[in-house]
Order: structure tokens, then C-alpha cells, then sequence
């Protein structure tokens, strides 16, 4: 049964829940159901971290849900989800549900849960969640917290533990190891030991996920803010072999492990920053040194520059493709980004000058200052670069090279 935590001891007040959140839990309760703000918001706020995001989970089924708001929509075939939008905030609704036992799953060979929630109580709903810190229900009403696992205690002791038996829930979800080195390099929080111990020799059940799923959580930890603890997490934990194949070449070679570090790291700033990132920047970095490579190497075999750079590029999404899974949808931003880095070397004439008009510029230019910091080409062509497209007329038409 649940501890309950009154506000006195806990200090969350419900001024600290969005807006939206307030409107669900409220609008919930009202017609007779229960409703709690739950997962890595109260979490966050017992962290005292700014939520991403608000979840609530409610023992009213889906169709209840969409009943009582307005603008409602159910989403999710393998398990239906409410979004409730107010304004520009949307709230995911979730009904308890409960985990199959193993032995009644639908598993793959390797004990991995296929379809595994059904409805259920709070109870089971906190115990099918992953780490006791996550399974925390909080109520804006009475401004409780429900906490069926001592998840309160872990929070304060800054500990990181997985509900149940480690073992078994890594292998019904192999993707919960990502997430404990994830959500513990960006928590700042510690692996409790049993939590960490079975991870190392368990990592393998990774390559049974889906890669889209992989992708998925890949993307979650790049866009983290926390890229490079996260990393070097999963290096120190050996786990980047699963689940960033490509990552493992480019950290073997000397240019490129620098350059992918401080492409993270920038990503990480402007994270920080709240400046937007962009997947495709990150991508397009994780993967030049082997289009770089692949470019060389064929024009050393005597094709032309531009049609060595196109045919390098689709050699290299074409492989990692089969290993990473990054979806082809970034696969136009990152070839322009790419396409677009010897053009910096062109500086006479009016090339600058339609480089400098190109939507992408701005974002090629980032990138072309990644390259020069790590030492791969010349400094003095991004400090060019930097002064051409701040200076005035004049002082761009001196810096005009002669035509080679
Ligand atoms: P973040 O701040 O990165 O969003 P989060 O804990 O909110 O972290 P979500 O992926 O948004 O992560 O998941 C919401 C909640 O769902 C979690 O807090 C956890 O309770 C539960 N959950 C998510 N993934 C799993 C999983 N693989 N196994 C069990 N429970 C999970
Ligand atoms: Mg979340």
C-alpha cells in the first residue's frame, strides 16, 4: 500500500504544476474519477528541476477521458493514450494499467515483453513503472504524493533504483538499461548498485529492440542537454556498442572523436541556452568523418569532387542505415549540410555572397566552426568566414580572394 506524503514534508506546492495538468486533475476528479500528476514531473519538481513535460494517470478509461474535455483526442494503437490540449499545452492521460507477468506475456526468445499493459489499478500502475523515483503520484487537490515504493526516500538519497527485480525487468525491456544511465547522468543521480550490477552483462538483449525504438531513445538522450555525461556513461558502462554502432568508428578515429564531442557539447549549450537543436545538425556531425572519408577516398580513385561528395553520401546513409536507423527524413538537411562545407572554401567572386543568401547558411557555418575547433581545416577560414558576413561592403570586397 501507499505511503502518503503530506506537502509539509515533501514541499511540492501546486503552484509548480502546469496549467494544463491543474485543468485535467481537476476536471478528472470532478466527475467522480481519480486523476494524479505522475512520472518524471514529480520527479523533476521533487528534484526541484523544471518538468519538460506533465503526465497524468487516472483510473478512467480512454473514452471517459475524451468525454470530459473538450478538445480531446485518443492516440496509440498498441496502448491508447488521451491528449488533452489546452492552448499550446498538450497533457498525455494515461489509464493505470497493470504489467503482464512474464510467464502470461507475449514474449520474443530472449523473455522481452511484446504487449504487455492491460488496465489496472494505482497499485499495479506504479509497480509496472521503471525506477521508484518515476512512480510517484502527486495530487494538485491535496498537494499529496502516493508512493508505493519508497521512490520518496530514493529521490532525497539521489538514488537511481529499478522496482522489483533488476534482472527481470531489463529483460522484459532491454531499454530500460538506456534509460537508467540516461536519466541518471542527466539527474545527476546514482545507480543504487543493484540497480547498475546486471547491466553490464545484460547489454546484449539490446540488439534484440527494434530500431526504431532504439532510434527513439538515442535521439531522447542525444537531445538530453546531457549528451556528453550520458556518453561517456554508456562508454564507461560499454553499452554505446548496442546502441550506437556508428559511434564506436567515428570515436576510433582521432579527428573524428573530437569533433563528435564537441558537436555534443555544443548541443548541450544551446540546449542549455534553450536555443533549439536540431537532430539533423547532430546527425549530419556524428557522420561526416565517414563521409570525409568516403569523399577522399574516392576522388583518390580519380572521381570529380561534387560527384565523389554526392556518391559519399549516399555510400554513408546507406550503411548506417542498416545499423543505426536514422530515419530518411533527416537525410535532406544533413546532405545540404554536408554539400555545403567545401563551398566555404570558395572565397572570390560572387560565391561568398550566395553562400552567405542560403537559408542553410547560419547552420552550415556552425558546423564548418565545429570542424575548424577541432582541428580539422584551417581556423583562419572560419575567422574569415566570421568576419565576411558581419562586414560592411567595402570591407568584404577587399576580402574578396582572386579567382583561382
Ligand atoms: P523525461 O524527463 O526524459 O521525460 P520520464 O521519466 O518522464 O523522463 P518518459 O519516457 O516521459 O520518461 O516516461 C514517463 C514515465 O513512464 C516514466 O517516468 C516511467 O514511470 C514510465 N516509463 C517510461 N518508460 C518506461 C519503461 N521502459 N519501463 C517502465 N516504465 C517506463
Ligand atoms: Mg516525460
Amino acid at each position: 500500500s501507499a505511503h502518503v506524503i503530506p506537502y509539509e514534508i515533501h514541499k511540492v506546492s501546486r503552484d509548480g504544476i502546469s496549467y494544463g495538468a491543474r485543468r485535467v486533475t481537476d476536471g478528472l476528479q470532478a466527475a467522480g474519477f481519480k486523476a494524479f500528476v505522475v512520472g518524471g514531473a514529480v520527479r523533476d519538481l521533487l528534484l526541484n528541476r523544471q518538468p519538460k513535460d506533465f503526465d497524468v494517470a487516472t483510473d478512467a478509461t480512454p473514452e471517459e477521458v475524451k468525454r470530459v474535455f473538450r478538445r480531446a483526442r485518443i492516440i496509440g494503437r498498441r496502448f491508447r493514450l488521451v491528449h488533452v490540449m489546452f492552448g499550446e499545452e498538450t497533457v498525455e492521460v494515461s489509464t493505470f494499467r497493470r504489467a503482464i507477468d512474464a510467464e502470461d506475456a507475449e514474449t520474443d526468445e530472449h523473455g522481452r515483453i511484446l504487449r504487455d499493459n492491460e488496465f489496472g489499478d494505482q497499485e499495479q500502475d506504479a509497480a509496472r513503472r521503471d525506477f521508484t523515483a518515476n512512480a510517484l503520484f502527486y495530487d494538485p487537490a491535496t498537494q499529496e504524493i502516493f508512493d508505493y515504493h519508497r521512490g520518496y526516500e530514493d529521490i532525497r538519497a539521489n538514488t537511481l533504483r529499478m522496482i522489483g527485480d533488476p534482472e527481470v525487468r531489463y529483460r522484459e525491456d532491454p531499454v530500460r538499461m538506456l534509460r537508467a544511465v540516461r536519466l541518471s547522468a542527466k539527474l545527476g543521480m546514482k545507480l543504487d548498485p543493484s540497480t547498475a550490477a546486471p547491466i553490464s552483462k545484460m547489454k546484449e538483449l539490446l540488439s534484440n529492440v527494434p530500431e526504431a525504438r532504439l532510434f527513439d531513445e538515442m535521439l531522447k538522450l542525444l537531445l538530453s542537454g546531457h549528451a556528453m555525461p550520458c556518453i561517456k556513461k554508456l562508454r564507461a558502462m560499454e553499452l554505446h556498442h548496442g546502441m550506437l554502432p556508428m559511434l564506436d568508428v567515428i570515436l576510433e578515429q582521432p579527428l573524428g572523436e573530437k569533433f563528435v564531442m564537441l558537436a555534443l557539447q555544443s548541443t548541450d549549450q544551446r540546449i542549455a541556452e534553450e536555443k533549439p537543436a536540431s537532430p539533423a545538425f547532430l546527425f549530419a556531425a556524428l557522420l561526416w568523418h565517414e563521409v570525409l572519408a568516403a569523399w577522399k577516398g574516392r576522388q583518390e580513385a580519380g572521381e570529380r569532387p561534387v560527384a565523389a561528395m554526392h556518391a559519399a553520401m549516399d555510400e554513408v546513409l546507406d550503411r548506417q542505415r542498416a545499423q543505426l536507423a536514422i530515419p530518411r527524413r533527416y537525410d535532406t538537411v544533413m546532405k545540404e549540410l554536408w554539400l555545403l562545407q567545401p563551398r566555404f572554401e570558395q572565397r572570390g567572386g560572387q560565391r561568398p555572397f550566395r553562400l552567405l543568401a542560403l537559408p542553410r547558411f547560419r547552420a552550415a557555418y556552425d558546423f564548418l566552426m565545429l570542424r575548424c575547433e577541432s582541428g580539422e581545416v584551417d581556423a583562419g577560414l572560419g575567422a574569415w568566414w566570421e568576419e565576411f558576413q558581419h562586414a560592411g561592403d567595402e570591407r568584404r570586397a577587399e576580402m574578396l580572394q582572386p579567382d583561382s
